[in-house]
């Protein structure tokens, strides 16, 4: 019998009760584990009221305070590490030392959270005008929403409540219905952290949920990361209800590959950032631009045989490459792009769709796959297809090569192979991409950095972690004082200036 999951409201597990429930499935073996309830927006608007009344205290807690909350939340995450990383293989399907990547990438966000008090410092000029003193403070919002993808189930979360809770805001998480454990997990280890109850509430749901959070009049900003579709949606419906919003959306990332570059390194390198995780990376590489004919020779000489010798396997077997993909929709959306990309004209060099594993037949596996002569007219170029498999586009020029990424409707990431500064230079400063590789194949930007793609890859001004975060999580306050010793002065009918 599958498990009942809850949700997570002022430090308390909370039964659903929409009767609303969505299956949660282990992709290895394509059995429901558990059911996630999901919520309606009476319970949705219930849970705000919660972190609502969690808030002034909060705010009010000094920054010192909280940052030994976050100190204690990375502790516990850090010795709950193996759990977490077990639930999130059983229910995502990456495999384990994936899974503790997810979930250290997240650990990363809370450290640069635990500098709170500096990050979240005024600034102050004194004697801006005579007797006068002004400065400014960061404070918090108020209360907050995240949304999820199912592909980061520990560090997505973890990077918008990390900064958010961290700057005195209270935070209600809706994680991906598809994986909502480790959420959850990370929900009752902020309270064990001694953050007050209410600071952190997770609620599981789908469209009614997300609904409700565009629309609660007490939510004052949404932080979104999935498709670009629901992420435009997420945008438009949380700015037209006077909310801060950012909203990332979906990727297709590029890797040009240049004459000069060491062909090891990169097919090395495409193997780990095409594959890795399924493909199921909004940073993973899902193109190949070799630049010249010879170039393209080169790599599909040295590709062809390390996608044919991809390990797939279970995601808990320490010798898998990558796992499952995430349920059975998503391996048939996938599929059906390869069908698709055969039917456009491109050669399938390596076809993983028949892949089966033996013991696992009801696993949502699929084989590398491998597809070449992909044109940028073909509908499987220019969408995202989000699975294991790797699409060389050939170019004839560098000019060729960089207009393909800086002409996709997406601008995640993007890397270049190469042992030329002067082209890398170049490359870094023309592509229309937000997050740039040299050499480098998953440009991740880290936790004091930010994180945050072009064009239909995020939508908004503000990207996520990083100072950026702590931007987008407060507000500004600016505050002109003087105290005047005896001196009367008359009205003044002029704005005051410096001159
Ligand atoms: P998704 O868009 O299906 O779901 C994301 C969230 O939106 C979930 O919480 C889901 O419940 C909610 N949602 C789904 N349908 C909705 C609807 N119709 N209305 C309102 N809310 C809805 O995305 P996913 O499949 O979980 O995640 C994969 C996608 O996320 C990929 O496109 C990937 O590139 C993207 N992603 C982007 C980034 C980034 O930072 N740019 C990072 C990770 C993943």
């Amino acid at each position: 019998m599958a498990k009942e999951l809850t949700h997570f409201i002022g430090g308390k597990h909370v039964r659903g009760t929409s009767g609303r429930f969505l299956d949660v499935t282990n992709p290895n073996t394509g059995e429901i584990t558990a059911r996630t309830p999901l919520a309606s927006a009476g319970e949705l608007h219930a849970a705000v009221e919660v972190a609502a009344k969690a808030f002034p205290g909060w705010a009010a807690t000094n920054p010192q305070r909280r940052a030994r909350v976050m100190f204690e939340f990375k502790r516990l995450v850090e010795a709950n590490m193996d759990e977490l990383a077990a639930m999130l293989s059983a229910e995502h399907g990456k495999v384990l030392a994936d899974s503790r990547g997810d979930v250290q990438r997240g650990i990363e966000v809370i450290e640069f959270a635990c500098g709170i008090p500096h990050l979240q410092k005024g600034e102050f000029t004194e004697g801006a005008g005579p007797g006068i003193d002004m400065y400014s403070m960061r404070q918090p919002l108020g209360v907050v929403a995240g949304i999820t993808p199912f592909n980061f189930p520990a560090m997505i979360p973890m990077w918008m409540f990390g900064v958010a809770i961290a700057c005195g805001n209270t935070f209600i998480l809706k994680p991906s219905e598809k994986d909502p454990s480790v959420p959850m997990r990370l929900g009752e280890l902020m309270m064990e952290a001694g953050a007050p109850e209410g600071v952190l509430n997770v609620v599981n749901g789908d469209k009614e949920a997300v609904d409700a959070i565009l629309t609660d009049p007490v939510i004052q900003a949404v932080s979104f990361v999935g498709s670009s579709d629901i992420a435009h949606y997420v945008y438009a419906n949380a700015a037209a209800n006077g909310k801060r919003v950012q909203a990332m959306g979906g990727a297709k990332n590029h890797a040009i590959i240049m004459p000069d570059a060491d062909m090891d390194h990169v097919v090395n390198d495409l193997i780990g950032a095409g594959y890795g995780s399924a493909g199921e990376r909004c940073m993973a590489l899902s193109v190949a631009v070799p630049v010249g004919e010879g170039t393209a020779e080169r790599l599909i000489e040295k590709l062809v045989p390390r996608v044919r010798a991809l390990k797939v396997g279970i995601s808990t077997a320490a010798d898998s490459d990558y796992g499952p993909l995430v349920s059975k929709a998503h391996l048939e959306k996938v599929k059906g792009y390869i069908d698709l990309a055969v039917k456009e004209g491109a050669d399938l060099l390596v076809d993983g769709r028949d892949f089966k594993l033996q013991g696992y037949e009801n696993g949502f596996f699929l084989g590398g796959s491998l597809l070449d002569h992909v044109t940028p007219e073909m509908k499987n170029y220019r969408d995202e297809i989000f699975g294991p498999v790797l699409s060389i586009v050939r170019a004839k020029t560098f000019e060729d090569a960089i207009e393909l990424p800086t002409k996709h409707q997406y601008g995640n990431g993007v890397a270049i192979f190469t042992r030329d500064g002067d082209t890398a230079r170049s490359f870094a400063s023309r592509v229309q991409v937000g997050m740039v590789g040299v050499n480098v194949p998953i440009p991740v930007p880290l936790a004091y950095h930010t994180f945050g793609g072009w064009k239909r890859s995020a939508f908004g001004d503000t990207n996520q972690h990083g100072t950026e975060g702590v931007k987008f999580w407060t507000k500004v306050k600016t505050v002109t004082s003087r105290w005047p010793t005896g001196v009367k002065e008359g009205s003044s009918f002029v704005i005051p200036t410096m001159s």
